[in-house]
């Protein structure tokens, strides 16, 4: 395992160069765009692991997969997707189009709008603090802080995300203040992880929600199909479709340079690598994870044994 990682970060290293690390967020932008690592968590937890997969960097849109676990788990699925729809938007993941011009609620809760909407609920529901304990649960990794140096400016760039609230609070879909709603999905946005925490989250996901060193549950099952099916759909901004054609393994990406794959019932992955293409995905973390599912045989629908 650890050759095949090892390989394919090697050469996805040499197209970390062709990408553009997230700018419209200063701090982002600073990120040297070279770093590359991924984790791959099997079993009962064994973490294989090759290049930066220890670097701290913050989820950022990753943390929209745990908005929406724990806003199923406290208001249930059809309180929860009476505010945010399950289709993929095909726009850019802070686009205000569609919401502005052809309906009501936002498209998915993978999209900025959608997971903002499902903050400003959350405020209500549960504190950042409870969020945070919970991350570090669900990512295996008691290190995870809040980066404030990232939280400050975002905070201080936060125009379109604004617009973006203010769409959502004149269509009734906002529970609590744009103000309360931003500050929850920032802090989110702004939690700190490795490749190897998101590998870890990733095997909870694959294993139905359990955690595979405790054996404790922390998800309802139901809640992480849902959750696993809108990232297979949504997870990858609007690159969603190509990637699950040709990785075929439900993932979330974030401008921070990391995405969290799920290989059900077998492994979780982790990727860091902040220099990203014009969708926002990271270039060099989906060659990596396009290298992985062909050596592995990952692909969820590819017929192996028919080959
Ligand atoms: N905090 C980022 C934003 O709202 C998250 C975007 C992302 O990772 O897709 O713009």
């Amino acid at each position: 395992m650890e050759n095949i990682l090892d390989n394919a970060v090697q050469n996805g290293k040499k197209i970390t160069v062709l990408g553009k690390t997230a700018s419209y967020i200063p701090e982002l932008g600073r990120v040297n765009k070279e770093y590359l690592g991924v984790c791959v968590c099997t079993g009962n937890g064994i973490y294989h692991k090759s290049g930066d997969a220890d670097v701290r960097f913050t989820i950022q849109s990753i943390s929209k997969v745990i908005s929406l676990a724990v806003a199923l788990e406290r208001c249930g699925f059809e309180k929860t997707f009476d505010r945010v729809g399950m289709e993929p938007s095909g726009d850019s993941f802070d686009s205000l189009v569609k919401l502005d011009l052809t309906s009501d609620y936002p498209s998915n809760p993978m999209i900025n709008s959608g997971a903002i909407a499902i903050a400003s609920h959350l405020v209500s529901e549960v504190s950042f603090e409870k969020m945070l304990w919970f991350t570090r649960k669900l990512c295996v990794d008691d290190d995870i802080t809040l980066d404030e140096k990232v939280y400050r400016s975002e905070m201080d760039h936060i125009s379109r995300n604004k617009a973006i609230a203010y769409l959502l609070e004149s269509k009734g879909i906002l529970a609590n203040s744009v103000e309360e709603s931003l500050d929850f999905y920032v802090r989110m946005c702004s939690l700190s992880v490795t490749a190897a925490s998101l590998a870890g989250f990733g095997l909870v996901l694959a294993s139905g929600g359990i955690h595979p060193v405790t054996g404790e549950r922390l998800l309802h099952s139901r809640v992480v199909q849902t959750v696993k099916t809108i990232m297979l759909t949504c997870g990858m901004y609007d690159g969603s479709g190509r990637f699950a054609v040709e990785v075929g393994v439900p993932s979330k990406s974030g401008v921070g340079g990391g995405i969290l794959s799920v290989v059900d019932k077998r492994m979780g992955i982790g990727i860091f690598g902040p220099s990203l293409d014009e969708k926002g995905n990271s270039l060099a973390g989906q060659y990596v994870l396009r290298e992985l599912s062909s050596i592995l045989k990952l692909h969820m629908f590819a017929d192996y044994e028919g080959e």
